[in-house]
């Protein structure tokens, strides 16, 4: 078996891993990246990418659908139609972009890419069987563990057959005629969502009492009532207890222990991720662990010297901004910058209609000493004229100094005020700042700044 020598050995090339490895190169830090599967990991292959994509295809799908039945701006269509295969293609060619791009940025950068599995052998070297030539040793100086997660499988429900993870559901043709799904978080309601638009029978069964549960139940409001206007059949605090005797449905059980049966061509199981620790011989590293996933402190230094880890395999929030920044920090503190992962907020973005964004704290997270304020679409001249006036920005603020602590927001298009309630919260933005602020006219962003001054007492709009 040949061996080779490098500074930095990625184990991993989705987000966290192929960020970290693209900053080490750029700041001449020698470099290899072990890619047991594909460049761009879960985010870009089978995660963050196809699905946005597929959101899309399925909101193009259902707005061409509303025109069939007459729309009240107008326009007449007929019924539309829709080549599932032609749409799946399309979703691929844009993965395709992305993580080819990917590649041709590591190799740009100096980073020597190894396409196989990578099992670990100590703190500082690595056996791949690489796909194509002979298995090879990588010992290195830094070993940086950027696995990331895998779904998590219920016991009564292993994948396989009709039962799915988010993987397989991005990739339905044919649609299945009745879909349920097992968990109304993320993935479950961005999927779910998608696919009823598509024209499938969506079913969504859930534990808890509420959808989103992570988020507020003001905020999920409107998503709530886009799943009745669609369709979506919710099923809450049920569980899921397995198929039915002939397979072709999912038992559901109600917390008044009624059992009853959905009819299930597939059954999405989206009960959350865990990290990727296992079956690869990491356990004989005998790192510390936080619970499931691996310990780091502020700089993602685990507790074997030189060994790093960033994105999935630390923990939540599973989520691929945090594991790029978590990347960059390691790529400088190797190369012998000083940095830390420390960030006042990470903002975190739920792709359902209407899509939901928080940045920072709640009010129940702030404690009693805040002052907060809501600022409606219904008076923002921008979501009106484009048809989304359902929802609200919601700021909450200090009240002795109004600093800002933290944001959220519901209602089309809202993603993109992330960057704008990260920046306020980055920077140190008091109410005042905010409010001071000129928005461009007719923008949502105008409704942030009604937000702030409307915690101040003095919102000019409502
Ligand atoms: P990953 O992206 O999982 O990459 C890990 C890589 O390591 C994989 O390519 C894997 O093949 C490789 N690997 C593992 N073990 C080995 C080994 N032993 N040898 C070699 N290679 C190995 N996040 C968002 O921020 N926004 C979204 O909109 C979003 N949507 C999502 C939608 C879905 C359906 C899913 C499933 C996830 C979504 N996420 C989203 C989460 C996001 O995908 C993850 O947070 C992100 O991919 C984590 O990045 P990572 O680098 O830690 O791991
Ligand atoms: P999740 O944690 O968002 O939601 C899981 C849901 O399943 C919860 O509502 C939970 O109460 C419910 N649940 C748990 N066990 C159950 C059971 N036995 N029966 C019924 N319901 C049950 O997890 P997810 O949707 O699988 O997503 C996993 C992770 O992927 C997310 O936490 C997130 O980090 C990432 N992700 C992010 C995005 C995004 O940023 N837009 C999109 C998709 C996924």
């Amino acid at each position: 078996m040949k061996t080779v020598h490098t500074t930095l050995l990625v184990i991993g090339g989705g987000p966290g891993g192929y960020v970290a490895a693209i900053r080490a190169g750029q700041l001449g830090v020698p470099t290899m990246l072990v890619e047991g599967d594909r460049l761009g990991g879960t985010c870009l292959n089978i995660g963050c990418i196809p699905s946005k994509a597929l959101i899309h295809v399925a909101a193009e799908f259902e707005k061409a659908s509303h025109f069939a039945g007459g729309s009240p701006i107008g326009i007449r269509a007929s019924a539309p139609t829709i080549d599932l295969a032609q749409a799946h293609r399309w979703k691929q060619g844009v993965v395709g972009k992305l993580t080819g791009g990917v590649g041709m940025l590591l190799k740009k950068n100096g980073v020597q890419v190894v396409k196989g599995f990578a099992r670990i052998v100590d703190g500082k070297s690595v056996d791949v069987e690489p796909r194509d030539g002979e298995p090879m040793r990588i010992t290195c100086d830094h070993l940086l563990l950027a696995t990331g997660s895998e779904a998590v499988a219920l016991p009564n429900l292993p994948f396989g057959g009709s039962v799915i993870s988010s993987t397989e559901a991005l990739d339905l043709d044919p649609k299945p005629a009745h879909l349920v799904v097992v968990g109304a978080g993320y993935i479950g309601l961005e999927l779910g969502i998608a696919w009823r638009k598509l024209g499938v029978d969506v079913h969504v069964v859930e534990a808890t009492e509420r959808i989103l549960p992570a988020y507020d139940e003001e905020l999920t409001r409107p998503v709530m009532a886009t799943l009745k206007k669609l369709g979506v059949v919710l099923h809450l605090a049920c569980t899921a207890e397995g198929l039915s005797a002939n397979g072709d449905g999912l038992r559901v059980r109600s917390r008044n222990a009624d059992e009853y049966v959905l009819p299930a061509d597939k059954v999405l199981v989206a009960v959350g991720r865990r990290p990727r620790t296992a079956g690869f011989n990491l356990e004989s590293l005998q790192l510390d662990m936080a619970g499931r996933a691996v310990k780091v402190d502020e700089q993602c230094r685990t507790s074997m010297r030189n060994v790093w880890a960033i994105g999935d395999i630390t923990g939540e929030p599973m989520l691929a901004h945090r594991a790029m920044a978590q990347g960059e920090v390691v790529a400088e503190v190797i190369a012998g910058h000083r940095h830390r992962f420390a960030p006042a907020a990470i903002p975190a973005v739920c792709f359902t209609d209407p899509e939901v964004v928080t940045v920072g704290q709640t009010a129940a997270e702030a404690g009693p000493d805040i002052v907060t304020a809501m600022f409606p679409f219904a008076a923002n001249g921008r979501a009106l004229s484009v048809e989304g006036s359902e929802g609200f920005v919601r700021v909450v603020a200090r009240k002795d100094n109004h600093l800002i602590l933290g944001w959220q927001a519901v209602g089309q298009g809202v993603s993109e005020l992330g960057a704008a309630f990260c920046y306020s919260i980055e920077m140190g933005a008091r109410l005042e700042d905010v409010g001071g602020i000129i928005h461009a006219h007719p923008t949502l962003g105008e409704a942030v700044q009604e937000c702030a001054l409307r915690a101040l007492g003095r919102a000019v709009h409502i």
